[in-house]
């Protein structure tokens, strides 16, 4: 299926009249930064150095849970038991550690073009983020210059990604309903977050494979930040032709 037939589909899905393209609304780890593997990196060598038994797609497919929540399946899974408070701080204290001592996270590829694209299309970016990682979340000013002035941390929300408020939320501040947004988004939880705001969902397969997005129900789906990228204005056209 084409960009158009894609976009008329979520269109009619959905019950709207049309679409607009007034707001972009971004997810930051994996989608804007190449933060995943780091992050899977840091999560197995939690795991080694505590005895728990994973693989890095674990991670990939939990991203968007809090940390308390990773280690609660990791503790379920291979002792049939709940972590405990002290294990919770202990093992999520080493994961933090582990991704500090690796080297710097870089842009990804094909984001700051993606982002420019939305700009340039006059929409109004938005950064939707359930990490709680001011050092990443500091350097958006300078690696996205001008663009994530609105932002919605995990500080902002009650119920975070797979529920739609963090997108509920980064519209009503950026002022725009359902059929005037678009969310780009790396992770099932996400893009699920991002389809029961009722928004049109770029899934940007940067980790997983397209298939996990496609599945957790994005409307389209990338292979790459710079595949997306390069289709927006495309996209952005179709939603604002009517
Ligand atoms: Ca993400």
């Amino acid at each position: 299926m084409n960009i158009e037939e894609l976009t008329d589909r979520f269109r009619r899905s959905h019950g709207y009249e049309r679409l607009e393209a007034r707001a972009a609304l971004f997810d930051m780890d994996g989608t804007l930064y190449d933060s995943m593997p780091g992050h899977a990196r840091a999560w197995m060598e939690m795991c080694a150095s505590a005895g728990l038994t994973a693989s890095p797609e674990d991670f990939f497919m939990a991203e968007g849970r809090t940390g308390a929540d990773t280690i609660e399946m990791l503790m379920q899974r291979q002792y049939g038991r709940a972590a405990t408070a002290e294990e919770v701080e202990r093992l999520y204290a080493i994961k933090s550690a582990n991704f500090r001592a690796l080297p710097p996270v870089e842009v990804m590829a094909g984001a700051p073009e993606a982002v420019k694209a939305c700009m340039d299309a006059g929409m109004t970016t938005v950064l939707v983020t359930g990490s709680g990682q001011t050092s990443l979340i500091e350097r958006l000013a300078l690696d996205y210059p001008g663009a994530f002035g609105l932002k919605v941390s995990s500080r902002d929300v009650r119920h975070g990604k797979p529920r739609p408020e963090p997108y509920l939320r980064a519209m009503e501040m950026a002022g725009v309903e359902p059929w005037q947004a678009v969310v780009v988004e790396n992770a099932p939880l996400g893009v699920r977050s991002g389809v029961a705001a009722g928004v049109l969902t770029i899934g940007v397969a940067t980790g997983l494979p397209a298939q996990v997005l496609a599945e957790a129900g994005a409307d389209i789906v990338f292979n790459s930040m710079r595949e997306c990228a390069e289709t927006l204005p495309e996209l952005l056209y179709h939603m604002s032709r009517f």
